[in-house]
């Protein structure tokens, strides 16, 4: 039997092998993540709630919240000059304080932008996000960052090291002055601490890495992709966004949560299929595609189809042998009858 300590220590040799350069495999393709040129439109989704897009396919999406005494804003982007980029979009619609700036993820794409901020701006995050960021020194995020950006660290050079210091484990509910906004974590999905920032007056909610933007299937980058499928029924239960501003893609219709648990379930199902036949997984890998019943925006599609093929390799390698030969211990006390068949 594993224990919870070997399949993270699994999870964790699986990732490192398979992001380490020269051992990636050829159907994968980092996210697109440089964020050179790139220019955030500003979006109003509601009154005082405000999208920030990227006018690339992928390259993050931020945004901001107004209230009647303050703002929040939604990830600090890649860089100090997209931090700053961020911040002017604000002054342009409010001259009110930014309170708030509010880390969905670990990952550099949503916290390197954090030191432009005012010294006044309280950065809250999930306690397992900071717990990370702790952990790992700054050079050492950067290194596994600058994948997303064709593996040079140098677009990082400037960024300096700001942490949140302020966490939450499960809720939080902060009010700007007659505006709610909820910070939720779910469970672990695309990371260990996808963070969901809903405001219910908009019915809009910010998914970070958790959910990407309209057309895409999830990515169970660092677990599993059953604990995602538990992550997103959750999701469901909890909240009904009506509009959804991915971390990166296109905005969505709150259908996107619905697809997500359908692609998981199904991911689950066909990796324990592939596992009861004891199939060459990583050759079979290879020629899978996602299923047509999932429409994937064309300009992602590569991008979509290396998640996939990851998805269906290591849920297929996070299966316990000993769930299949727990089965064939219960057979062997069934009454069988001559014929072979199973008596039931
Ligand atoms: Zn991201």
């Amino acid at each position: 039997m594993f224990n919870l300590k070997s399949l993270v220590f699994i999870g964790l040799f699986l990732i490192c092998t398979i992001l380490h350069a020269n051992n990636r495999p050829e159907w994968f393709v980092p996210p697109p993540l440089d964020p050179t040129g790139v220019e955030l439109e500003t979006l109003e989704i509601d009154d005082g709630v405000f999208a920030l897009l990227s006018n690339t396919p992928f390259a993050d999406n931020t945004g901001f919240v107004v209230g009647e005494n303050s703002v929040l804003v939604i990830d600090a982007h890649f860089t100090g000059e997209m931090g700053e980029q961020i911040i002017a979009a604000v002054k342009k619609v409010t001259d009110l304080p930014i309170k708030y700036l509010v880390n969905l993820n670990a990952f550099g794409d949503h916290v390197f932008g954090n030191y432009v901020f005012p010294d006044s701006t309280t950065i809250i995050a999930h306690e397992k996000t900071i717990d990370f960021l702790k952990k790992n020194s700054l050079q050492k995020r950067k290194e596994i960052i600058s994948v997303t950006v064709g593996g040079s660290t140098g677009l990082f050079e400037e960024v300096e090291d700001r942490l949140p210091s302020v966490s939450f484990k499960t809720k939080k509910t902060l009010d700007l002055g007659n505006k709610i906004v909820e910070l939720h974590y779910f469970g672990p999905g695309m990371s260990p601490s996808d963070t969901v920032l809903y405001v219910p007056s908009a019915r809009a909610a910010w998914t970070g890495n958790l959910i990407f933007g309209k057309g895409s299937i999830p990515w169970a980058r660092s677990e599993t992709v059953s604990d995602y499928l538990k992550t997103m029924k959750k999701f469901k239960s909890k909240i009904d966004p009506v509009t959804i501003v991915a971390g990166h893609g296109k905005i969505s219709d709150g259908s996107i949560v619905e697809s997500y648990i359908s692609y998981l379930e199904y991911a689950l199902k066909l990796s324990k299929s592939l596992k009861k036949e004891n199939i060459v997984i990583e050759d079979y890998v290879k020629q899978i595609n996602i299923p047509a019943e999932y429409i994937i925006e064309d300009n992602i599609k590569d991008l979509m189809e290396g998640f996939h093929k990851w998805n269906v390799l290591n849920s297929y390698k996070q299966i316990k042998s000993s769930e299949y030969q727990s089965k064939t211990k219960k057979n062997l006390g069934q009454k069988v009858a001559r014929d072979g068949k199973v008596v039931k």
